[in-house]
């Protein structure tokens, strides 16, 4: 009789001090046990992994597919297929959706449907909404797995996917922080102030739209850096657990320094931010659009120094996807053009070519893009880790493989628009992605069935 499901042999297993020799057992879904080679139970299947490096699966802490609103983006069912294809076995997607997730109602309806269409696991964020206690406790009951405010205002014309989401009034970020502090979970923060873009955008109007370089002027890094500080400055108040969304600039990161150990604040920043600059963007055009933007190479290092500091302890992808008649409307057009690059297939790849290029080690890669995102959601070492008892959620990766992005092999449904990291070739790519013990993607095609992925909430951690 075979007492494991699946054996996972031959290769180099992460655990979270080392990276070992190991075979890796998997069973019911779940890690049954770690085994030098050859002492391994026998098991129903074995994948041979000689030459690949078994990590826990990645767990992306900030994605957005803004389902069930906007199909023509991308749907719940394509993007978490393009998760599977870029090694990510969990994703937390934002509440940006129409209506916004800001209500036990919306919240509910958005479980539903994940639940019936995504190929991973999904946990979901929710807006704090009226800022009442009743609505908030709803919430958690429900099983929101974290909060999100912005403290910037709705877009011109988007207010009902932002309603209860964006409180570009000081006094309601306090409100928001002082009422979540209770809860125990992250609250998550876009941070650019209000009225200094307001002040900045209406200065670049007299800007050429076409350039690239308006952008970044009409959304300078202070705008970043002074809404950080005030919720730095806020949350000494507060206490609340903050989590920094999307750190883009040096002045952030000095900051972020100035306020270390005032409260139990954390940051990320994203693969855009470290691997690409200013001169990408005017490359790619609008397609390269985001926000907060994608600013200069003393910003890209800054950001990588805070990163060997432990300064920035995380890095996301904020994946968004747009219709490419979305983006296409928009050429030329910096202002106009909406904001977001799909990035959940270059995340992985990108950060194992840094290691690769000697920028860090695998273990601190992984810890940013993996299990520091579950340790400080409460979810590790369920999540985030390959020890008994944990999920058997593992991505087999090629170190010495090749990743060549190119919209000819993405899974992303916004393949088309997906112009900032086309054309790299990176060291290193992912050969097989498995979710509760069973494969959703192998060898460039996914293979997980809709449906198949599983709601997390905190209570997964417990
Ligand atoms: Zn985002």
């Amino acid at each position: 009789m075979n007492i494991l499901d699946t054996l996972i042999s031959g290769g180099d297993v992460l655990l979270p001090d080392s990276l070992v020799k190991a075979d890796l057992g998997l069973k019911d879904g779940k890690v049954a046990g770690v085994y030098s080679p050859g002492t391994a139970p026998t098991a129903a299947e074995t994948i041979d992994a000689t030459g690949k490096t078994i990590l826990p699966g990645i767990v992306d802490i900030h994605f957005h597919v803004r389902a069930p609103a906007y199909p023509e983006r991308g749907t719940v069912l394509s993007e978490t297929r393009a998760a599977a294809a870029g090694g990510v076995t969990t994703l937390f997607e934002m509440p940006i959706s129409k209506p916004c997730c800001s209500t036990p109602e919306e919240l509910t309806r958005r479980r539903d449907h994940f639940s019936e269409n995504a190929v991973i696991d999904f946990a979901l964020y929710a807006a704090p909404g009226d800022l009442t206690e009743a609505s908030r406790d709803k919430m958690m009951d429900i099983g929101a797995i974290a909060w999100k405010i912005f403290t910037t205002p709705s877009p011109a014309g988007r207010a009902d996917e932002f309603e209860g989401l964006a409180f570009p009034d000081e006094a309601d970020q306090l409100r928001a922080l002082q009422l979540l502090a209770d809860t125990g979970m992250p609250i998550v923060v876009h941070a650019e102030s209000a009225s200094l873009l307001a002040y900045f955008e209406d200065a670049a109007k007299a800007l050429d739209p076409a350039d690239a370089a308006t952008h970044g002027i009409s959304r300078p890094a202070i705008c970043e850096t002074v809404a950080v500080a005030k919720l730095l400055a806020m949350n000494m108040t507060a206490q609340a657990k903050l989590h920094i969304a999307h750190v883009t600039s040096a002045e952030t990161v000095r900051v972020l320094r100035a306020f270390a150990g005032t409260s139990d604040f954390t940051a990320e920043t994203c693969p855009q931010y470290l691997f690409t600059t200013e001169e990408d963007v005017a490359k790619a055009g609008i397609y390269a659009k985001v926000n907060p933007p994608i600013r200069h190479q003393a910003d890209q290092d800054a950001l990588w120094q805070a990163i060997e500091d432990g300064v920035i302890n995380y890095v996301t992808t904020d994946h968004a996807p747009f219709a490419k008649a979305e983006k296409q409307a928009a050429e030329g057009n910096f202002p106009a053009a909406p904001p977001g690059v799909p990035g959940i297939e270059f995340i992985l790849p990108a950060m194992l070519d840094a290691v690769a290029q000697g920028r860090l080690s695998l273990k601190r890669a992984h810890e940013l893009i993996c299990s520091n995102g579950a340790r400080r959601y409460g979810l590790y070492p369920f999540k985030g880790a390959l020890l008994p008892g944990s999920a058997a959620d593992v991505t087999i990766v090629d170190l010495n493989g090749e990743t060549v992005l190119s919209s000819a092999t993405l899974h992303t449904h916004a393949r088309e628009v997906a112009r900032l990291f086309e054309g790299r070739h990176l060291r290193g790519n992912v050969a097989q992605t498995i979710l509760q013990g069973k494969t959703v993607f192998k060898d460039g095609a996914v293979i997980g069935a809709q449906g198949a992925g599983e709601f997390v909430t905190p209570a997964a951690g417990k």
